[in-house]
């Protein structure tokens, strides 16, 4: 497995692959890997010839009040767990490498990032697709994959995949929890060991709106009682808890088919995101 830090290594490297006829899977990260990212990079060593996974903190999607700074960051540990799964290339940039010039010329998420996350992180998904799209010139991804874990994320980025014809296809991966339903997050570390026995009512909360909705067709009743029942079961707030057609994120209508129930709860001083994404005939979730 190579290590790089350089556009021009990473060039190098692509270049090589693509002559010798390799497929390449990408994977982007911001690093401190769990067994998400693994998820991500298995299906991608599974698929594809070569892996390149990114990892790279990127601070335009960031606030200005939010955690990149302190986000977590421990290359040697990542590159070692990704080692175990297959990654052959590491492309870990510094900002200064990412964004040495501006020109001012920026992506703006449309319709799709004024809601959920986008509501509460103005700007965030327009750092999202600036960084992935600056990654899938530079990777050349044949496959790039996503975890469902950033639903709103995977529905924005298959809206700029499809409307500016990257030449590649997202592979979205399922959501990997511990063993009492916390989504796996970077960020669980933030989590005192209160706020770890509260968080995983949030999964809970939403298997409850997830069969409630499929009982009775009910949105507004599925959702009341998600969130009464995180108000029950922790001392968090709820951010947003929303139930919407998926991929399009609008509301739901009699030909909606497949809905994403999303919510994001402060946990202490940790914002929480989680999700399911189901049928409304009641099949297993896809995306
Ligand atoms: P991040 O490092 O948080 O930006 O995440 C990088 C990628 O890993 C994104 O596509 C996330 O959706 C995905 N990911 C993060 N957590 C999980 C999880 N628990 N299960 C599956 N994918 C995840």
């Amino acid at each position: 497995m190579k290590v790089v830090h350089t556009i021009a290594e990473l060039k190098e490297l692509v270049s090589a692959a693509k002559i010798a006829g390799k497929s390449i899977g990408f994977v982007p990260t911001m690093g401190y890997l769990h067994e998400g990212h693994l998820a991500l990079a298995t299906n991608a060593s599974r698929e594809n010839d070569i892996v390149v996974m990114s990892i790279f903190v990127n601070p335009t999607q960031f606030g200005p009040t939010e955690d990149f700074s302190s986000y977590p960051r421990d290359l040697p540990h990542d590159t070692a767990l990704a080692e175990t799964v297959g990654v052959d290339i590491i492309f870990a940039p510094s900002v200064e490498e990412m964004y040495p010039t501006d020109g001012g010329i920026y992506i703006r998420a449309g319709r799709q990032a004024e809601i959920l996350c986008g509501a509460t992180r103005p700007g965030h998904f327009d750092g999202v697709l600036q960084v992935v799209a600056k990654l899938f010139n530079l990777v050349q991804p044949n496959y790039a994959y996503f975890g469902q874990k950033d639903a709103q994320q995977v529905a924005i980025i298959q809206t700029m995949v499809r409307d500016y014809n990257f030449p590649l296809e997202l592979r979205i991966v399922p959501i990997v929890r511990e063993e009492d339903g916390l989504a796996k997050s970077s960020r669980n570390v933030y989590l005192s060991a209160q706020d770890r026995t509260e968080a995983p009512a949030i999964h809970a909360a939403l298997r409850l709106a997830h069969d409630q909705m499929l009982k009775t067709g009910n949105v507004g009743q599925a959702v009341a009682i998600a969130s009464a029942y995180i108000e029950e079961h922790t001392s968090g707030s709820i951010d947003y808890l929303q139930l919407l057609s998926y991929p399009d994120l609008s509301a739901i209508n009699d030909k909606t088919e497949q809905v994403l129930l999303a919510t994001a709860v402060y946990i202490g001083k940790t914002r929480l995101i989680d999700n399911v994404i189901f049928s409304l005939k009641g099949e297993k979730a896809y995306v």
